[in-house]
């Protein structure tokens, strides 16, 4: 799924959940955006950035690689629960992470809808990191990409051929860093 606009759905979720109240006319309490490709330890999160001391900037951040190849309802879902972590603070001006209050409200969402649930944890699929290495066989030059390198592996398929299955020496794989592309 492209990258879908969030601002529209931050709008529509708090008339629906949040009573309006994280918005003041169409100028949102907290920016919202998506994440660059980095951002892979979470689904999303919500901070209060400070600038000298008085102004503080509130922000949520989505994921683009863990939600971008989800359905909507994740990204709905992920959205909904970091606006109930700005609706506590900003509007309640509690802080408390998955307390009493940030529970309340999740099990409210979810009883009034059914196309996501709001979940304490951010249950998704960590996207596997892209292979660092290719595997070469000396003998045969075939070329397999992995994560990381295996002492003394040597390729099946030459060993099978020319060694009756036996591992040896002669088809020991070489590996060369798979040049990164971001
Ligand atoms: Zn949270
Ligand atoms: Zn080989």
């Amino acid at each position: 799924m492209p990258l879908i606009p969030l601002l529209p759905l931050f709008h529509r979720f708090n008339r629906e959940y949040f009573d309006g109240l994280l918005a003041t006319g169409s100028k949102s309490l907290v920016s919202v955006r998506w994440s660059d490709g980095r951002l892979t330890n979470t689904a999303g999160f919500y901070r209060r950035v400070f600038h000298n001391y008085l102004v503080s900037e509130a922000e949520i951040v989505l994921s683009t690689p863990l939600l971008a190849n989800l359905p909507l309802s994740a990204v709905e879902s992920t959205l909904c629960h970091e606006m109930i972590h700005a609706w506590t603070d900003l509007v309640l001006g509690i802080k408390e992470g998955h307390g009493k209050v940030f529970k309340e409200k999740m099990a409210f969402i979810n009883s009034l809808q059914n196309n996501f649930q709001v979940t304490i944890r951010h249950q998704y699929p960590i996207p596997s990191k892209t292979p660092k290495w290719l595997a070469i066989c000396p003998l045969c030059r075939s070329r397999v990409l992995c994560r990381r390198r295996f002492k003394s592996a040597a390729c099946k398929k030459c060993c099978d051929k020319k060694y009756n299955g036996n591992w040896h020496a002669n088809c020991i794989l070489v590996y060369e860093p798979v040049p990164q592309t971001v």
